[in-house]
């Protein structure tokens, strides 16, 4: 059965051109329900764990100096399916080829600077998400109570 979560990023050009507004009603425009989320600047560390598997490529050192020059928002999405749908939402990696409509299409300023970051799997969703937020700052949306 897929999973009912994922968690995204928006990346420091984004937040530095105030996209965070506009992104996160894509998100709700898109179904999803917020269920943890804060502001915070990764320290190198952080972002070298974080994309540690593009450790070999030519382009990760530039990849760090960018995730690490300004604040980012992380937070965690609930949806049926969230990892594909969130994926199909915010559009290719490289901006010029996302579809239109897309969160890339439409934020994004380059393959490096492409606004967001989604997990790829439910096992990087779940493992990502517990990176950033403990069991007391996550609230999810099936748990909630009517009042
Ligand atoms: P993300 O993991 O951020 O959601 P993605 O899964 O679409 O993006 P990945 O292949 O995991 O893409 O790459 C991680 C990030 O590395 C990309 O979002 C982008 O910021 C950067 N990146 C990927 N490929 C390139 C490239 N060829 N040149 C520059 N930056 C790149
Ligand atoms: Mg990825």
């Amino acid at each position: 059965m897929a999973g009912t979560f994922t968690f995204t990023i928006i990346k420091p050009g984004a937040v530095t051109n105030e996209h965070i507004g506009p992104i996160l009603n894509e998100i709700n425009k898109g179904g999803f329900h917020i269920s943890a989320m804060k502001m915070i600047k990764l320290r190198t560390t952080q972002a070298q764990n974080f994309y540690a598997i593009h450790k070999e490529k030519a382009f990760y050192d530039a990849l760090i100096k960018f995730m690490t020059s300004g604040p980012i928002v992380v937070a965690i999405l609930e949806k049926e399916n969230a990892v594909e749908e969130y994926r199909k939402l915010i559009g290719s990696t490289d901006p010029a080829k996302a579809e239109e409509g897309t969160i890339r299409k439409l934020f994004a300023q380059s393959m490096q600077q492409n606004a967001v970051h989604g997990s790829d799997s439910d096992c990087n969703a779940a493992i990502e998400s517990t990176f950033f937020f403990s069991k007391s700052e996550r609230f999810s949306i099936f748990d909630r109570r009517e009042f």
